[in-house]
């Protein structure tokens, strides 16, 4: 490592805003566009985000969902028919107001997104108990008219998926809620590495428009959480207000009931602000585009660039292979991949090959072995594995270590301002108690983990009956 290049990245711990804008620009993951608030994101995080779609897709599919696309715009007098929902979303909302120099009759809004689309079509195709349940999913771009901004975090236009399904009953809705809530968790801690607590959000945090909201919350390395993914149980609030019925087993009109549930590019913040380190990216092996970079040295010395191809072509079955056969110095190429947050650097030369073994580096500890030719399938196959646990541990343990308890609200001061991460503690219900929080302390509630403890049974606000047990912090 040249010192040089460190200095290129502020530290996490001098500026932690400042480290994750230098590595998302220097790791090549976006570029700044001509509308403020707007993000390039540029092949490599392009590249990043596919795999998750990927993996998520997969998942999506296998639970039962087809994926569907809806139009983009949507007209105002649409957007009024559920009350609760528009109020939520009106701050933020994109205008299209001209086609061409003609100004329209009705004004359109740019899809903040999309549950009114969705309930408009499925009021046009479900009519019998036999067209449930209705499960559809559409990956797509979002607008919304954000004050402040952060690449990835928090955009103008954002992409996501968004499911949208019906049901015949509450039952079968609120299963569905929690099934997704499972598969994005599932995907966070098992391919992401990333670990989550799984809860509800309360009335104030709920998503505008539902009947409740489950979340899961990571904690980033700066002591701040981040919701990763949300799943909307929805009533029947929307399909009365756009009249979605069905006639049941008894030829009686029914309304359905359904849900939402959302994932974003966000979850490349997380990832970014779990596992990053002061030498930049740190990606997952199981998510990462390229999980061994091969390195030749001296590879103007004869026999070394065929060597350095021959091994990619081999390894290509056991991993996604990238080599740099680049006239670049070999320290410049070991700054690069580092910054890059490529899980495995193999490195081989003229004595390597002499002795018939190559280097492996190690992203997420440096660790260097040496590794002979025949052994090297089954030592990546083993450390691209142990890397992705060894991620997942060192983040359970980042959360364990920054997770603390508060009886009192002096106590709750002290821990968030001393300790950040997240703060548990006892809350009596009332919005007034969690609204007080946030004016004197700026943290939010994350969620009320379905994994309750009982800590005392005093609200840590205003001293009444406590009803449940909250997670806080501040957050992104
Ligand atoms: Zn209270």
């Amino acid at each position: 490592m040249g010192k040089g290049f460190v200095q290129e990245v502020t530290a996490m711990e001098d500026d932690f805003a400042q480290w994750y804008t230098d590595v998302v620009k220097k790791a090549d993951l976006v570029d700044y566009s001509s509308v403020r608030g707007s993000m390039i994101i540029r092949p490599y995080g392009y590249a990043i985000w596919e795999n998750i779609k990927n993996e998520l897709d997969h998942r999506i599919k296998e639970t039962g969902h087809e994926n569907v696309y809806m139009p983009l715009f949507i007209p105002e007098s649409m957007l009024q028919r559920e009350k609760d929902h528009i109020e939520g979303f009106a701050p933020e909302v994109a205008w299209v107001t001209h086609g061409g120099d003609e100004e329209l009759t009705e004004r359109l809004c740019v899809r903040p997104t999309s549950e009114i689309l969705f309930c408009e079509h499925y009021k046009n195709i479900i009519h019998s108990y036999r067209d449930l349940p209705k499960l559809y999913n559409q990956w797509a771009n979002v607008v919304r008219w954000e004050k402040t901004t952060r690449p990835f975090l928090r955009t103008l236009e954002f992409l996501w998926q968004e499911g949208h399904t019906c049901h015949v009953d509450a039952e079968d809705a609120k299963e569905e809620t929690t099934r997704m809530l499972n598969v994005y968790a599932d995907l966070c801690e098992n391919i992401l590495a990333i670990p989550v607590l799984k809860g509800q959000k309360t009335e104030k945090e709920k998503f505008a428009g539902a009947d409740f909201t489950y979340t899961i919350e990571s904690l980033m390395h700066d002591g701040k959480a981040l919701q990763s993914g949300t799943s909307h149980y929805l009533g029947d609030g929307f399909a009365r207000a756009f009249g979605i019925q069905y006639s049941d087993q008894n030829g009686e009109q029914q309304f359905v009931h359904q849900t939402s549930w959302g994932l974003t590019t966000r979850i490349i913040g997380a990832m970014i602000m779990v596992h990053g380190d002061n030498r930049g990216l740190v990606i997952p092996p199981k998510i990462a585009p390229t999980q061994l970079m091969i390195v030749p040295i001296a590879q103007h010395k004869e026999g070394v660039l065929d060597f350095a191809y021959d091994l990619k072509e081999k390894l290509s079955s056991i991993a996604r292979v990238g080599i740099d056969a680049s006239d670049k110095k070999p320290g410049w190429k070991f700054n690069e991949y580092e910054m890059k947050g490529i899980p495995l650097r193999l490195e081989v030369g003229p004595k390597d090959i002499e002795k018939e073994q190559v280097v492996l580096v190690r992203r997420d500890t440096g660790e260097k072995v040496f590794i002979p030719l025949n052994e090297l399938d089954t030592t990546i196959t083993k450390l691209l594995a142990e890397i992705q646990n060894n991620l997942y541990r060192k983040a359970v343990k980042l959360r364990e270590k920054r997770t603390s308890v508060a009886l009192s609200f002096e106590e709750f001061e002290d821990k968030l301002e001393n300790h950040g991460g997240f703060i548990k503690a006892m809350w009596c219900g009332e919005t007034s108690c969690e609204e007080q929080i946030k004016e004197k302390t700026s943290a939010t509630s994350r969620c009320i983990p379905f994994e309750q403890e009982s800590l005392s049974d005093q609200c840590v606000c205003c001293g009444e009956k406590a009803k449940e047990m909250v997670y806080w912090a501040k957050a992104y």
